[in-house]
């Protein structure tokens, strides 16, 4: 058996979790040591009377920004080292970010594939001061381009989208073979009981237990789909 993933959240709002890793795949996961995940609180990782893990802005402007101390700290305690160079190998130190690369299924592979140990840093308010980026981030990873108030829902996606590729996290492998954006294709369309549904019949090939036709029908509908809503795709998967 592998080693479990080891997966730690830097948060300031560690109550945002709660319940999110509590249902379907990654409870699985969990629970068959496939994954660990550990949510910290920034807070009791400052040295200060009041906790404080953010401060005003060098240079003017608005809202707050994060402070580093507390980030240093934290990396210090869990990996050993707040030298990127000596990090162990395997271990990534993911900055939630919208400036950071777009997150993408390939992404996902790879660190399901590559990564031992991911330490996932949650950004709130006007960001986190850079040198947190310069000392000790190895990646980082924005959801899309929209912004939203904190890292925290990056993060939920980033650690489900990683763990059920981990081996064996699904209870049938197969599902992430033939999925979206595998071959840069979008899934085909899918159908189940009743046969017919207010008036609206399921299509007779899937019916017909031809399975050469079939998988031939779920290729044309798949690039179907993908012309259609993510021509981008096609445009990848020639190049
Ligand atoms: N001032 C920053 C900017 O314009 O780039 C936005 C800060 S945002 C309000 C607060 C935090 O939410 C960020 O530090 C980051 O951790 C997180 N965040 C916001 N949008 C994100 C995205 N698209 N992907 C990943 N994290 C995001």
């Amino acid at each position: 058996m592998n080693e479990p993933l080891k997966i730690d959240v830097l948060t300031i709002f560690p109550e945002f979790f709660s319940g999110v890793f509590e249902v379907g795949i990654i409870r699985r996961a969990k629970a068959s040591g496939i994954v660990e995940i550990n949510i910290h609180d920034l807070r009791s990782f400052t040295t200060d009377k009041h906790r404080k893990t953010d401060d005003r802005p060098f240079g003017g402007g608005e809202g707050m920004v994060m402070k580093p101390e507390p980030i240093f700290n934290a990396i210090e305690k869990l990996i050993g080292t707040c030298e990127r160079e000596r990090y162990p190998e395997g271990t990534k130190v993911i900055l939630l970010s919208p400036q950071g690369f777009v997150f993408k299924q390939s992404l996902a592979r790879e660190l399901a594939e590559k990564t031992k140990r991911m330490v996932l840093i949650c950004g709130r308010y006007e960001g986190v001061d850079e040198r947190v980026n310069e000392a000790l981030v190895t990646d980082e990873i924005s959801i899309g381009d929209y912004i939203l108030s904190g890292g925290e829902p990056a993060a939920v996606v980033i650690i489900d989208a990683v763990t059920r590729l981990l081996p064996n996290a699904l209870g049938c492998p197969d599902s992430a073979v033939r999925e979206s954006f595998t071959e840069n294709l979008l899934d085909y369309p899918q159908y189940t009981q009743p046969r017919e549904f207010r008036g609206m019949k399921v299509p007779e090939i899937l019916l017909s237990g031809n399975h050469k036709e079939i998988e031939k029908w779920r290729r044309e509908k798949a690039l179907e789909k993908t012309r259609k809503m993510r021509k981008d795709l096609l445009e990848l998967k020639d190049s």
